[in-house]
């Protein structure tokens, strides 16, 4: 079962990446001047400091760049071990997510791995979490 997890607090910023799955789109901020991807989400270019930014759905596909299983049991209704992992999404150079690996055994996740987002929807919020693609 889905465990309440902290969330994030929507602002006009970040309301897209959130909400997406919604509309099941895995959604990215990028500067429209410079076209740099801007994650975590925020209303200036990391790249030319252009205010002239939006928010554009990409693939939802991505590769795993590096995870790591986590033991802990930090809630009591937590099921462990799970995988945290950052997930490069494809399409969206220099943009990594910090996510979980949903889905498969622990031990079947491996660095390169090809995966796809899924959205657990908590509230208003669709927090994007990754599969493998078999
Ligand atoms: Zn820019």
């Amino acid at each position: 079962m889905a465990v309440p997890r902290p969330l994030p607090r929507l602002d006009s910023s970040n309301r897209d990446f959130w909400t997406g799955g919604a509309n099941n789109e895995l959604r990215l901020m990028r500067c429209l001047d410079c076209a740099t991807f801007i994650h975590p989400p925020r209303p200036v270019c990391r790249n030319c400091l252009s205010e002239n930014v939006a928010t554009e759905a990409v693939a939802g596909t991505g590769v795993i760049a590096t995870f790591t299983v986590n033991y802990q049991k930090w809630h009591p209704a937590m099921e462990v071990p799970f995988v945290v992992a950052r997930v490069a999404p494809d399409g969206a150079p220099g943009v990594y997510l910090t996510t979980n690996i949903v889905g498969c055994d622990v031990d079947a996740v491996e660095i390169g791995d090809r995966v796809r987002v899924i959205f657990e929807q908590q509230d208003d919020v669709y927090l994007p979490l990754f599969q493998k693609i078999n």
